[in-house]
Protein backbone atom coordinates (compact mmCIF):
# COMPACT_ATOMS: atom_id res chain seq x y z
CA UNK A 1 0.00 0.00 0.00
CA UNK A 2 1.56 3.11 -1.10
CA UNK A 3 2.44 6.05 1.29
CA UNK A 4 4.22 9.03 0.28
CA UNK A 5 5.26 9.82 4.15
CA UNK A 6 6.37 7.95 6.64
CA UNK A 7 4.46 5.56 8.84
CA UNK A 8 4.44 6.29 12.83
CA UNK A 9 2.99 3.51 14.66
CA UNK A 10 2.34 5.38 18.48
CA UNK A 11 1.28 2.97 21.15
CA UNK A 12 0.25 3.33 25.04
CA UNK A 13 -0.94 6.53 26.10
CA UNK A 14 0.77 9.93 25.83
CA UNK A 15 2.61 9.23 23.29
CA UNK A 16 4.50 6.10 25.13
CA UNK A 17 6.29 4.11 22.50
CA UNK A 18 6.89 5.57 18.90
CA UNK A 19 7.73 3.79 16.12
CA UNK A 20 8.92 5.82 12.89
CA UNK A 21 10.01 9.91 12.54
CA UNK A 22 12.87 10.73 14.35
CA UNK A 23 12.86 9.04 17.57
CA UNK A 24 13.92 5.61 18.74
CA UNK A 25 11.81 3.53 20.62
CA UNK A 26 13.58 0.13 22.92
CA UNK A 27 11.23 -2.69 23.63
CA UNK A 28 12.71 -4.89 26.51
CA UNK A 29 11.58 -7.83 28.72
CA UNK A 30 11.94 -11.58 29.03
CA UNK A 31 11.78 -13.72 25.52
CA UNK A 32 8.89 -15.68 27.66
CA UNK A 33 6.97 -15.04 30.27
CA UNK A 34 7.25 -17.69 33.16
CA UNK A 35 6.22 -16.29 36.52
CA UNK A 36 4.92 -13.09 38.51
CA UNK A 37 8.42 -12.78 40.12
CA UNK A 38 10.10 -13.32 37.01
CA UNK A 39 7.82 -10.37 35.20
CA UNK A 40 8.02 -8.19 38.08
CA UNK A 41 12.24 -8.60 38.01
CA UNK A 42 12.76 -8.21 34.80
CA UNK A 43 9.88 -4.99 34.26
CA UNK A 44 11.08 -3.34 37.27
CA UNK A 45 14.75 -3.51 35.77
CA UNK A 46 14.05 -2.32 32.22
CA UNK A 47 11.42 0.14 33.17
CA UNK A 48 14.15 1.72 35.73
CA UNK A 49 16.53 1.57 32.48
CA UNK A 50 13.89 3.54 30.05
CA UNK A 51 12.16 1.01 28.19
CA UNK A 52 8.95 2.40 26.67
CA UNK A 53 7.72 -1.29 26.21
CA UNK A 54 7.28 -4.62 27.35
CA UNK A 55 8.04 -7.77 25.46
CA UNK A 56 7.29 -11.26 26.58
CA UNK A 57 6.24 -14.24 24.92
CA UNK A 58 3.42 -16.63 26.01
CA UNK A 59 2.82 -18.86 22.82
CA UNK A 60 6.20 -19.80 22.34
CA UNK A 61 7.48 -21.32 18.87
CA UNK A 62 10.18 -23.61 19.78
CA UNK A 63 12.37 -25.46 17.10
CA UNK A 64 12.14 -28.96 19.56
CA UNK A 65 8.50 -29.75 21.35
CA UNK A 66 10.51 -31.15 23.71
CA UNK A 67 11.09 -27.49 24.95
CA UNK A 68 9.62 -25.17 27.32
CA UNK A 69 6.17 -23.82 24.94
CA UNK A 70 5.29 -21.22 26.88
CA UNK A 71 2.48 -20.34 29.80
CA UNK A 72 -0.52 -19.81 26.70
CA UNK A 73 -3.20 -17.95 28.37
CA UNK A 74 -1.71 -17.76 31.83
CA UNK A 75 1.28 -15.83 30.83
CA UNK A 76 -0.99 -13.47 28.45
CA UNK A 77 -2.58 -12.53 31.71
CA UNK A 78 1.12 -12.22 33.15
CA UNK A 79 1.92 -9.78 31.01
CA UNK A 80 -1.16 -7.89 31.32
CA UNK A 81 -0.77 -7.25 34.92
CA UNK A 82 2.40 -6.15 33.61
CA UNK A 83 0.82 -3.46 31.36
CA UNK A 84 -1.64 -2.27 33.92
CA UNK A 85 0.85 -2.00 36.61
CA UNK A 86 3.73 -0.03 34.48
CA UNK A 87 0.91 1.73 32.28
CA UNK A 88 3.73 0.55 29.63
CA UNK A 89 2.25 -0.86 26.21
CA UNK A 90 3.18 -4.85 25.67
CA UNK A 91 4.10 -6.69 22.20
CA UNK A 92 4.03 -10.16 22.58
CA UNK A 93 4.08 -13.37 19.27
CA UNK A 94 0.24 -14.82 18.50
CA UNK A 95 1.35 -18.40 16.48
CA UNK A 96 -2.27 -19.68 15.29
CA UNK A 97 -5.07 -17.58 13.61
CA UNK A 98 -7.43 -18.62 16.51
CA UNK A 99 -5.90 -16.92 18.83
CA UNK A 100 -5.37 -13.59 17.69
CA UNK A 101 -8.43 -12.38 19.31
CA UNK A 102 -7.37 -13.19 23.26
CA UNK A 103 -4.34 -11.79 22.51
CA UNK A 104 -4.91 -8.83 20.69
CA UNK A 105 -7.59 -8.38 23.93
CA UNK A 106 -4.82 -9.01 26.26
CA UNK A 107 -1.62 -6.71 24.26
CA UNK A 108 -1.06 -3.96 22.22
CA UNK A 109 0.49 -4.92 19.76
CA UNK A 110 0.65 -8.51 18.21
CA UNK A 111 3.84 -9.89 17.12
CA UNK A 112 4.18 -12.40 13.99
CA UNK A 113 7.41 -14.16 14.42
CA UNK A 114 10.35 -15.26 11.93
CA UNK A 115 8.48 -18.45 11.49
CA UNK A 116 4.81 -17.21 10.86
CA UNK A 117 6.37 -14.68 8.43
CA UNK A 118 4.66 -16.08 5.99
CA UNK A 119 1.04 -17.86 7.76
CA UNK A 120 -0.98 -15.75 5.40
CA UNK A 121 -4.00 -16.69 7.75
CA UNK A 122 -2.61 -15.19 10.77
CA UNK A 123 -1.26 -12.30 8.56
CA UNK A 124 -5.27 -11.49 7.19
CA UNK A 125 -6.04 -12.13 10.82
CA UNK A 126 -3.89 -10.16 12.80
CA UNK A 127 -4.20 -7.18 9.80
CA UNK A 128 -8.31 -7.45 11.10
CA UNK A 129 -7.83 -7.24 14.54
CA UNK A 130 -7.35 -3.68 14.66
CA UNK A 131 -4.14 -3.64 16.76
CA UNK A 132 -0.38 -2.70 15.78
CA UNK A 133 1.46 -5.43 14.02
CA UNK A 134 5.35 -6.16 14.69
CA UNK A 135 6.57 -8.33 12.14
CA UNK A 136 9.68 -10.12 12.08
CA UNK A 137 11.61 -11.24 9.21
CA UNK A 138 11.01 -14.58 8.42
CA UNK A 139 15.13 -16.48 8.66
CA UNK A 140 15.01 -17.11 5.00
CA UNK A 141 13.22 -14.89 3.93
CA UNK A 142 14.09 -11.94 1.23
CA UNK A 143 13.44 -7.85 2.03
CA UNK A 144 11.21 -8.53 -0.75
CA UNK A 145 9.30 -11.27 0.74
CA UNK A 146 9.39 -10.27 3.56
CA UNK A 147 7.50 -6.18 2.35
CA UNK A 148 4.78 -8.70 0.83
CA UNK A 149 4.27 -10.02 3.94
CA UNK A 150 3.54 -6.82 5.36
CA UNK A 151 1.16 -5.99 3.00
CA UNK A 152 -1.36 -8.66 3.57
CA UNK A 153 -1.56 -6.70 6.97
CA UNK A 154 -1.87 -3.30 5.79
CA UNK A 155 -4.43 -4.64 2.62
CA UNK A 156 -6.44 -5.48 5.68
CA UNK A 157 -6.79 -2.09 5.95
CA UNK A 158 -4.45 -1.97 8.98
CA UNK A 159 -1.74 0.62 8.42
CA UNK A 160 -0.07 -0.21 11.86
CA UNK A 161 3.04 -2.20 10.94
CA UNK A 162 6.41 -2.38 12.32
CA UNK A 163 9.22 -4.40 10.38
CA UNK A 164 11.63 -6.33 12.75
CA UNK A 165 15.17 -7.72 11.29
CA UNK A 166 16.02 -10.67 13.15
CA UNK A 167 19.06 -12.11 11.73
CA UNK A 168 19.10 -14.76 8.35
CA UNK A 169 20.00 -17.90 7.99
CA UNK A 170 23.66 -18.18 6.64
CA UNK A 171 26.83 -20.37 6.67
CA UNK A 172 27.88 -19.32 9.50
CA UNK A 173 27.81 -21.01 12.20
CA UNK A 174 29.28 -18.14 15.16
CA UNK A 175 26.32 -16.50 15.58
CA UNK A 176 23.01 -17.94 15.94
CA UNK A 177 22.02 -15.92 12.67
CA UNK A 178 23.14 -13.26 10.47
CA UNK A 179 22.04 -10.18 11.40
CA UNK A 180 21.50 -7.89 7.91
CA UNK A 181 21.24 -4.59 9.06
CA UNK A 182 21.86 -3.55 5.21
CA UNK A 183 18.45 -5.11 4.82
CA UNK A 184 17.25 -2.28 7.46
CA UNK A 185 18.36 0.74 5.58
CA UNK A 186 17.24 -0.91 2.54
CA UNK A 187 13.57 -1.35 3.73
CA UNK A 188 13.48 1.80 5.22
CA UNK A 189 14.57 3.10 1.48
CA UNK A 190 12.09 1.00 0.04
CA UNK A 191 9.10 1.59 2.32
CA UNK A 192 7.27 3.69 4.85
CA UNK A 193 7.03 1.64 7.75
CA UNK A 194 9.35 1.36 10.67
CA UNK A 195 11.95 -0.93 11.20
CA UNK A 196 13.69 -2.14 14.38
CA UNK A 197 16.18 -4.89 15.14
CA UNK A 198 16.12 -7.57 17.36
CA UNK A 199 19.68 -8.01 17.98
CA UNK A 200 18.85 -11.06 20.65
CA UNK A 201 17.44 -13.73 18.86
CA UNK A 202 19.37 -12.84 15.71
CA UNK A 203 23.75 -13.03 17.42
CA UNK A 204 22.05 -15.53 20.10
CA UNK A 205 24.97 -14.18 22.45
CA UNK A 206 24.82 -11.39 25.06
CA UNK A 207 28.14 -9.39 24.35
CA UNK A 208 27.22 -9.49 20.39
CA UNK A 209 23.67 -7.59 21.64
CA UNK A 210 25.25 -4.25 22.51
CA UNK A 211 27.74 -3.37 19.40
CA UNK A 212 24.67 -4.60 16.83
CA UNK A 213 22.17 -2.31 19.11
CA UNK A 214 24.57 0.58 17.96
CA UNK A 215 25.42 -0.17 14.94
CA UNK A 216 21.71 -0.80 14.40
CA UNK A 217 20.95 2.92 15.45
CA UNK A 218 23.20 3.93 13.37
CA UNK A 219 21.94 2.64 10.61
CA UNK A 220 18.65 4.59 10.64
CA UNK A 221 16.91 1.76 12.72
CA UNK A 222 13.38 2.85 14.43
CA UNK A 223 14.30 1.37 17.21
CA UNK A 224 15.10 -2.29 19.27
CA UNK A 225 13.29 -5.31 20.95
CA UNK A 226 16.00 -6.29 23.16
CA UNK A 227 15.67 -9.31 25.65
CA UNK A 228 16.94 -9.26 29.39
CA UNK A 229 16.37 -11.51 32.30
CA UNK A 230 17.19 -10.63 35.96
CA UNK A 231 18.25 -14.32 36.12
CA UNK A 232 19.84 -15.90 32.71
CA UNK A 233 20.75 -18.87 34.24
CA UNK A 234 17.58 -20.18 34.97
CA UNK A 235 14.77 -18.69 32.13
CA UNK A 236 13.24 -21.01 30.66
CA UNK A 237 13.43 -19.87 26.99
CA UNK A 238 16.73 -18.59 25.31
CA UNK A 239 18.63 -17.41 28.42
CA UNK A 240 21.89 -17.50 27.00
CA UNK A 241 21.30 -14.65 25.04
CA UNK A 242 19.27 -12.41 27.50
CA UNK A 243 21.32 -9.33 28.94
CA UNK A 244 20.94 -8.65 32.62
CA UNK A 245 19.15 -5.66 34.10
CA UNK A 246 22.77 -4.28 34.63
CA UNK A 247 23.68 -4.72 30.96
CA UNK A 248 20.59 -3.56 29.86
CA UNK A 249 20.96 -0.17 31.39
CA UNK A 250 24.65 0.27 30.25
CA UNK A 251 23.54 -0.62 26.51
CA UNK A 252 20.56 2.31 26.62
CA UNK A 253 23.27 4.54 28.70
CA UNK A 254 25.44 3.92 25.23
CA UNK A 255 22.89 4.08 22.58
CA UNK A 256 21.63 7.84 23.44
CA UNK A 257 24.81 9.08 22.01
CA UNK A 258 24.23 7.47 19.10
CA UNK A 259 20.52 8.07 18.40
CA UNK A 260 21.25 12.01 18.92
CA UNK A 261 24.14 11.55 16.11
CA UNK A 262 22.20 9.93 13.43
C1 LIG B 1 10.78 -13.88 19.89
O1 LIG B 1 10.97 -12.66 19.68
O2 LIG B 1 10.34 -14.31 20.96
C2 LIG B 1 11.08 -14.85 18.82
C3 LIG B 1 10.81 -16.13 18.94
O3 LIG B 1 11.69 -14.27 17.76
P1 LIG B 1 11.85 -14.82 16.25
O4 LIG B 1 10.48 -15.07 15.74
O5 LIG B 1 12.54 -13.70 15.59
O6 LIG B 1 12.68 -16.07 16.34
Amino acid sequence: VFRPEDTQVTLGTAGGAVFGGSGFAVIAGPCAVESPAQMNAVVDSVVASGAVMLRGGAFKPRTSPYSFQGLGLAGLTLLAEQRKRTGLPVVTEVVTPGDVESVAEESDMLQIGARNMQNFELLREAGASGRPVLLKRGMSATIEEWLLAAEYVLHMGNSDVVLCERGIRSFERGTRFTLDLSAVAEAKRLTHLPVIVDPSHSTGKPHLVAPMSLAAAACGADGLIVDVHTDASNAMCDGAQALSGEQFSTLMGRLKPVVEAV
